[in-house]
């Protein structure tokens, strides 16, 4: 073999390219080069800000181009972590300069863009163009916005260049966020405390000078605000005493506290019950042995997660090595970072999307020195610079939220599975309701099982209570959203003072088709998938393979005339809630409502301190949160999770079930559930009913390896778009042409994977965009990932300039 070439480095750029480049180190920034750091470099006549991933080089031809500048004093993140990007960019086929672009807090990565301006020649062309055209729409956008980001693709812009319409401007972010600093005062070197005091500060006559300066000499340095507000005269003082060569003023870094909001008092850790006991005992033993291992931790909701979270923390700090906990929700980890910053205090940092891009830096560089023991994230904690990483556990393992829907496409909880085995870390997965995959990786031997089974005190799980909304349908046409038995048990629960929580699913669709007097879907010949009502052309769709068949009024279950659209939104739910309790306090709190930060935090606030009585929201409610004063929950609509368009939609609503009615009676009082479906029948409802994972399991399982779903199989969907409809149907079928040409060639193996479609997205038409997928099913990961690549590489050949783009979801859950 070679001798690596120590000069030179190894690059990752922020492209759409999946390679990384090789660069020379001039000799005068030899070294200070360190894996993690950013540098500046050429690529095509460009410069570019990319990432050291790699030292030295065996496979260059002499000819390389030098790097510019180095960025960074210090790494963004340690070697260790580089083959985990490689490993996510390669499983997920995303360009590892990008993936390492958004893993890192967006405050430090300068980006370039373009604007436009219109010329004399572009505002008389603007006036002639069809009103309803392309170009006019870009070009009144750009009139509207001169000096602002032109949206991408560029190429119209560029068009519009040449015929002199607009001029184009390069321009680059505003000054990348750094730490915070603050102004401090204190004593100069060498200046006797006696001297000053004793002589200087008597004589002058003013009263509090004295205190003044004692305050300074006590402390040792103070901040330069706290100083000058302290009197009317401090900033006189501190002017004064600078001036004598006294004092002297100072720059400090400091960290800006992500929330300074603690939610909840914190109590004194509880005495453990036997089952967490048991269940720590096994934590603990696996962590000093060291080394990678994944446990699957099925407790039950309100079985004590958290406290076995927190001890097997503080026992991984303990030995030395860092913890990532991550949570579904942004709201979730604000409420646990109130429980875990009162024991751990600043050794710990809070990393989430929802914090301002200079608190992401903040705690992000502390991560890369070592100055924090836990993070505490959704998501994006997955990527922490943690140099001694002992300890992954992913909470609440079973929410479809760990899965990145935009950018690097990846599943966090899969990927994290990942991490723990490249760093040697334990991983711990923790449910109330494991995910299928998750489970049957329990059954296949890759997971262990930890199992807390009893509610720490043995509280009694709530009792739940099915309403068949066909029969109140049947008894009065007119009834409104809320059932009289959910009336019912409202009106007791409020004049009783208690709290309650109403649930409405309704992830992006608002609308499921079913018969109102036998409650079916119907469904796909093929895929066995609810298909989708299409409005506008009253059909019915698979969006997994294409079928489809026009709207009927006539249900193919039952033969009577019941087929209807039946959906609403948590708004209308919250308004007849208001009419009905005018005297109670009713809060929604949804995606919609949330949207501003730290709003769901105020929310979550004021219903703990029951300042609301009944909060209505969609499954972010569901979460983990643990209010006693909750006795009462209610599913108005399940059917609008079981009909949705996913083969995950019976699992999604057991999960989805037992998590909202682990949000009753928590305290010491016990808790209802009303569940409202057309479908009291459906195993995913009848075992949620009885707080019965296996049989749901069992039944959900046989099911998946029937019809060749995951865990069964892998699949892939392959995202097709474009402006104009007809060049992305055009496109979308000859994909589907030329994949199955690959499978051809392939005589033995193409016949494992499947491929299904191309079929229209159930949301066909989406900010302006018209979009088709093509899903590939395989048994076997590594064929798929094999045909992938092919894929990939064709569609830049067979896509080029038809404006159609294609994106590669591995492992998808959200199909819409
Ligand atoms: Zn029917
Ligand atoms: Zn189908």
């Amino acid at each position: 073999m070679k001798e690596k070439d120590k000069s030179c480095l190894k690059v990752a750029v922020p492209l759409s390219l999946r390679e990384t480049f090789t660069y020379r180190v001039p000799e005068h920034l030899a070294h200070k080069a360190e894996v993690g750091m950013r540098v500046q470099v050429p690529f095509r006549n460009r410069k570019l800000i990319g990432y050291i991933v790699g030292k030295g080089s065996d496979d260059h031809d002499g000819s390389l181009k030098e790097i510019l500048e180095i960025l960074d004093e210090k790494p963004l993140f340690h070697e260790g972590l580089v083959p985990f990007f490689h490993w996510v960019a390669d499983y997920y086929l995303y360009p590892i300069g990008r993936l390492i672009q958004a893993a890192l807090p967006g405050g430090i990565n300068v980006s370039h863009f373009k604007t436009g301006r219109l010329t004399e020649k572009g505002l008389q062309v603007s006036d002639l163009l069809s009103p309803d055209s392309e170009e006019k729409r870009l070009l009144i956008w750009i009139k509207e916005n001169p000096g602002k980001r032109l949206p991408s693709p560029l190429k119209q812009a560029y068009v519009f260049q040449k015929r002199g319409w607009i001029n184009l401007e390069s321009k680059t972010n505003k000054k990348p966020v750094g730490p915070l600093k603050r102004k401090f005062v204190r004593v100069k070197e060498g200046v006797n405390r006696d001297t000053i005091l004793g002589k200087e500060a008597g004589s002058s006559g003013i009263k509090n000078e004295r205190k003044f300066l004692e305050t300074v000499f006590d402390t040792g340095g103070m901040p330069l605000k706290t100083l000058s507000s302290a009197s009317s005269n401090g900033p006189y003082l501190v002017k004064k005493w600078i001036k004598k060569g006294v004092l002297e003023g100072y720059d400090v870094v400091v960290f800006r506290n992500p929330s300074g909001n603690i939610m909840f008092p914190s109590t004194p850790p509880p005495e453990l019950s036997q089952q967490q006991k048991a269940v720590l005992a096994r934590i603990q033993t696996r962590l000093e042995k060291g080394g990678f291992s994944t446990y699957l931790l099925h407790g039950v909701t309100g079985s004590g997660k958290t406290e076995v979270y927190q001890r097997a923390i503080e026992h991984v700090n303990r030995l030395g090595r860092q913890a990532i906990l991550m949570v579904p929700e942004i709201a979730l980890a604000v409420y646990m970072e109130g429980i875990f910053r009162s024991r751990l205090g600043n050794r710990m940092a809070v990393f989430h999307s929802g914090l301002g891009q200079g608190e992401r830096y903040d705690q992000w560089i502390r991560m890369a020195k070592g100055e924090v023991d836990l993070v505490i994230g959704a998501r994006s904690a997955l990527f922490s610079p943690f140099p001694r990483l002992g300890l992954i556990i992913v909470d609440e393992e079973h929410d479809i939220s760990y899965k990145q829907e935009e950018g690097p496409r990846h599943q966090a909880r899969d990927a994290a599975v990942v991490r723990g085995k490249m760093e040697k870390a334990l991983v711990i997965l923790g449910s109330g309701t494991p995910s299928v995959q998750s489970y049957q990786n329990v059954l296949t031997g890759r997971y262990r099982l930890l199992s807390m089974p009893d509610r720490i005190e043995r509280r009694p799980l709530p009792e739940m209570q099915i309403v068949d909304m066909k029969e109140v349908l049947e008894k009065n046409k007119k009834n409104g959203v809320i059932s009289p038995a959910l009336k019912e048990a409202l009106d007791r629960n409020m004049a009783e003072g208690k709290q309650a929580i109403l649930f409405l699913n309704r992830r992006g669709f608002h609308r499921v088709y079913l018969c109102r007097f036998c409650g079916q879907s119907v469904r796909c010949v093929n895929c066995d998938m609810s298909l989708i009502h299409h409005l506008k052309t009253n059909h019915l769709a698979c969006h997994y393979c294409g079928f489809h068949i026009p709207c009927k009024n006539t249900c193919p279950s039952c033969g009577r005339q019941g087929m209807r659209a039946y959906g609403f939104g948590t708004e209308r739910l919250e308004q007849e809630l208001k009419e009905r309790y005018p005297e109670r306090h009713v809060a929604r709190m949804d995606r919609d409502s949330t949207r501003r930060k730290g709003h769901a935090f105020k929310i979550l606030k004021k219903f703990s301190k029951q300042e609301i009585d009944i909060l209505v929201g969609t499954q972010m409610i569901t979460k983990g949160y643990d209010f006693p004063h909750v006795t009462l929950v209610g599913v108005i609509a399940a059917d609008l999770s079981l009909g949705f368009p996913d083969f995950r939609a019976g699992e999604r609503t057991f999960q989805i079930l037992s998590q909202v009615a682990g949000r009753a009676g928590r305290g010491d009082q016990k808790g209802t559930v009303i569940v409202q479906t057309f479908n009291p029948e459906h195993y995913a409802i009848t075992t949620a009913e009885k707080h019965d994972f296996r049989s749901f399991f069992e039944k959900e399982k046989a099911l998946r390896e029937q019809l060749g779903y995951p865990p069964f199989s892998h699949l892939a969907c392959l995202k097709l778009q474009g402006n104009n409809s007809k060049a992305a149907v055009t496109m979308a079928q000859r994909m589907g042409r030329e994949i199955s040409g690959i499978l051809k060639k392939w005589p033995k193996r193409g016949k494992e994977i499947q491929v299904l479609g191309p079929a229209e997205a159930p949301l066909s038409k989406l900010r302006g965009k018209y979009r088709w997928q093509i899903l590939l099913k395989c048994e076997k990961a590594v064929l798929l990932h094999y045909l992938l690549e092919e894929v990939q590489g064709l569609s830049r050949k067979v896509l080029r300039s038809s404006g159609v783009s294609m994106i590669v979801d591995v492992d998808p859950y959200q199909m819409l």
